[in-house]
């Protein structure tokens, strides 16, 4: 599981001159962030300042995690690339799969058997190409890159959309698709728009109940689900320097919950602390050497209005605990204000279930503060009313805190320890309930609330909160009360108050396992063999997409006019498909079945231009490549908006479709088409969308001299006989016109390999 040092002194080792150049560029001081950024550009750029929220920028990550359920695809693709190894060091993570149930042991055991095939390939294919494996029940992947990989000054991407949280240790980390990450696995560099910046500036010190999650719930009410979209936010001043470094992730990794590109602090004796206290020394050694450059520079943090785009201010002294939500983690309640808010908008007031632990607030602090009101119901003879799960978020943590009697703490009230991994958090909890029709309240210590995220029940009112507050509310089981002025009757009826919570940050005999499920992948990995059932209906092997053929396309038919809005998850459905992303065959049954047909305004039925009956998308798309057709996708306005999800871009290249000619395109999706082979391509007049008519055949002319800028035809070939040639726009660049001529830009890595 070492970290990797040289790749941290190389990074070290460019920071000051890269910092120095970007200065120059810019004539301005910097911030943490944009030092981080300029450090990782591609080679050659640094000299350039780039205008925040609108220019793309290549950078050259250092490190790439990815978890269990988006590995999948991503690693899948990587194995086209031919490289005998990752570019970067990359992990995997096995968490998302585990359902939470009876408990840690026995939901593991079978998750283990459930997944194996899953689990069997993702080892396998780690082994294979130099990437590390952390097993099911090792931990959650954020706090597992936490604990050993994150790095002040580091830059990260991670197939997940909490990746951020390793900006608690100063790393600017960022939750990708899986077609992302593989293209930084295989070597290429990875685009992102250089991102806007919000400072938030904190004073004073957390007291008493206030916890680091306090930060985020409030920041959360400020910025709101939105608020931080195209932005990073930056955290300064002497309160960020107070909290402790596990404290600073969790703000980071809720900071997904305001759409943040990311969130990052600097680098101080917090943060020291921490790599040291996990076995870091030589990385804590290192930065000392280049501290100055791991925080903003002193101007900015005198003057921030001048050098972000927007400061917000809060004063951590005055800080008052919060509870967030139902079905929003923006909704943001002073708790003080929070029993009249469940009054007046009638939700459930009894608490069912309290959930701690996550990804988000799983840390030896975490665990130590929540168990100290834990220890208070024993001790003060208080029973407990609601039901309470806990979840470590890593094998460190669970082995450390069971060591110190704190699982013992929770057990002794009545909670029960689940497997280190997502469960309820992802939803993988098979939550027992009497009546699911029932309006009913949870309250947990994770980051996402929205309905059905956790338990699947659109009835269940899910509230956010530190992991103290929400052990204070499953004692007394019932959502009007306010630990921190209430008292509870106990069971010798007398009334008692809590008192106030008290932490740990690191623990003081050292943290300590006997297993943290870390499988380290083979120092020669050419004879390996990745282990894929040829039967399997969840994991199939990818074959190389076929290069262009050399001349104009023709002959295509219509798939679907699509009408209105046509995100990624109209291409490509989410939920119960979500088990086939690793077989794209099997997956690619789900292909545009959500987008509306222009000319019945059904979903998933359109005309099969060979048979003149109208079916399924993908049945009519299979019949068409059966008999050697190619097929073009027309749609609207910002296709392929949403998610990143590669899958919207394979599945029409898997099943033959040639172009998508669409009004605009959300961008990150016509990348990945781009990046898959295909066309995609507007229409220069977007009233040219009308003239596409049910049962029209196309050409596309002049891609023998496809370059880029020079727009393309498109031949519009009307039943009875009349055509219309309109001009179709399109943004590839050179690179990007090779990857459309190789069929796609794995082929060409690939090719490079072998040559
Ligand atoms: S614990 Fe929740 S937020 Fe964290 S990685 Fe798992 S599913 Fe995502």
């Amino acid at each position: 599981m070492a970290f990797d040092l040289d790749m941290i002194k190389k990074v070290y080792a460019r920071l000051g001159s890269r910092v120095e150049a970007a200065r120059n560029a810019t004539g301005k001081p910097l911030t943490l962030t944009e030092k981080i950024l300029y450090t990782h550009l591609t080679e050659g750029d640094a000299a350039h300042a780039y205008k925040r929220g609108v220019d793309y920028v290549d950078f050259a990550p250092d490190r790439v995690a990815m978890q269990d359920a988006t590995a999948q695809m991503a690693l899948l693709q990587f194995m086209q690339a031919g490289r005998p190894q990752v570019a970067v060091p990359s992990t995997v993570h096995c968490d998302h799969l585990i359902q939470a149930k009876i408990g840690a042991d026995t939901d593991l055991t079978t998750a283990k058997d459930q997944n194996k095939e899953v689990y069997d390939f993702l080892a396998s294919v780690s082994d294979k190409y130099g990437i590390g494996f952390w097993k099911p029940g090792a931990g959650i992947i954020h706090q597992v890159v936490l604990e050993n990989y994150a790095f002040p000054g580091g830059m990260m991407i991670g197939t997940d959309s909490h990746t951020p949280n390793a900006g608690g240790l100063g790393m600017v980390a960022i939750g990708v698709g899986g077609a992302d990450a593989c293209d930084v696995m295989a070597g290429l560099p990875w685009e992102l728009k250089f991102p806007k910046l919000i400072g938030v500036k904190l004073t004073g010190k957390l007291s008493g109940w206030a916890s680091a999650k306090d930060v985020i719930l409030v920041v959360a009410g400020i910025l709101t689900v939105k608020g931080g979209t195209g932005a990073i936010v930056e955290y300064f001043g002497e309160g960020a320097r107070s909290l402790s470094a596990t404290g600073k992730g969790t703000i980071c990794n809720m900071g997904a919950e305001i759409g943040a590109t990311t969130s990052i602090f600097g680098y101080d004796e917090k943060s020291e602390a921490y790599l040291r206290g996990t076995e870091r020394a030589e990385i804590a050694d290192l930065a000392n050497t280049v501290k100055e450059h791991l925080t903003g520079d002193p101007e900015v943090y005198a003057n921030p209005e001048l050098y972000f785009d927007q400061v917000i201010e809060i004063n951590l002294s005055e800080l008052e605990p919060h509870v967030n939500g139902p079905f929003t983690p923006d909704l943001a309640w002073p708790i003080s204000k929070f029993a009249n808010a469940v009054k007046e908008n009638n939700w459930p007031t009894k608490l069912e279930v309290g959930l701690i632990g996550s990804c988000t607030n799983s840390s030896y602090e975490d665990i130590t503060r929540a168990a100290s009101i834990a220890s208070q119901a024993i001790e003060k003879n208080i029973k407990t009313e609601a039901e309470f799960t806990i979840t470590p978020g890593s094998e460190l943590v669970r082995y450390t805190v069971e060591r110190d009697g704190y699982l013992k703490t929770f057990e002794s009230m009545g909670g029960v320890v689940l497997a280190n991994a997502c469960g309820p958090c992802i939803g993988q909890w098979a939550r027992h309930t009497d009546d699911p029709t029932r309006k009913n309240s949870i309250i947990t210590s994770f980051n996402r609330n929205f309905a059905k995220r956790q338990d699947g029940n659109p009835n269940t009112h899910a509230f956010v909160a530190s992991p103290e507050i929400v052990t204070a509310f499953v004692i007394a089981g019932d959502l009007t009360f306010n630990p921190l002025t209430d008292s509870l009757k106990n069971k010798d009826g007398q009334f008692v108050k809590f008192d106030e919570p008290l932490g740990i940050e690191l623990p003081v005999k050292g943290f300590a396992v006997e297993d943290a499920g870390y499988q380290a992948p083979a120092e020669d990995g050419s004879k390996v063999e990745v282990k894929v059932d040829p039967k399997s209906t969840r994991l199939q092997l990818l074959d190389p997409f076929t290069p262009w053929e050399g001349t104009d396309i023709t002959g295509l038919k219509l798939l679907i006019k699509a009408k209105g809005k046509c995100t990624t998850d109209h291409i490509s459905m989410a939920g119960p498909w979500l088990k086939f992303r690793g077989h794209l065959d099997n997956i690619s049954n789900n292909m545009l079945i959500g987008a509306i047909n222009y000319f019945n305004d059904k979903a998933d039925t359109v005309k099969n231009a060979l048979t003149g009956k109208y079916g399924p998308v993908p049945a009519t798309q299979r019949d068409y490549k059966a008999n050697g057709i190619g097929s073009i996708v027309v749609g609207d306005e910002n296709y392929g908006e949403g998610s990143s999800r590669e899958h919207a871009a394979m599945e029409p290249r898997h099943l033959g479709v040639r172009a998508i000619l669409v009004k605009s395109f959300a961008r990150i999706h016509e990348t990945n088409l781009k990046k898959q082979g295909m066309l995609g391509l507007t229409f220069a007049n977007p009233a040219d969308y009308d003239k596409i008519l049910e049962d029209d055949t196309f050409d596309i002319i002049g891609l023998q001299s496809f370059a880029p800028g020079k727009p393309l035809q498109v031949v519009i070939h009307h039943k009875g006989g009349l055509t219309d040639t309109i001009d179709v726009n399109h943004t590839y660049n050179a690179q990007q016109i090779e990857w459309f001529k190789a069929g796609g830009a794995l082929n060409i890595i690939r090719n490079q390999q072998h040559a």
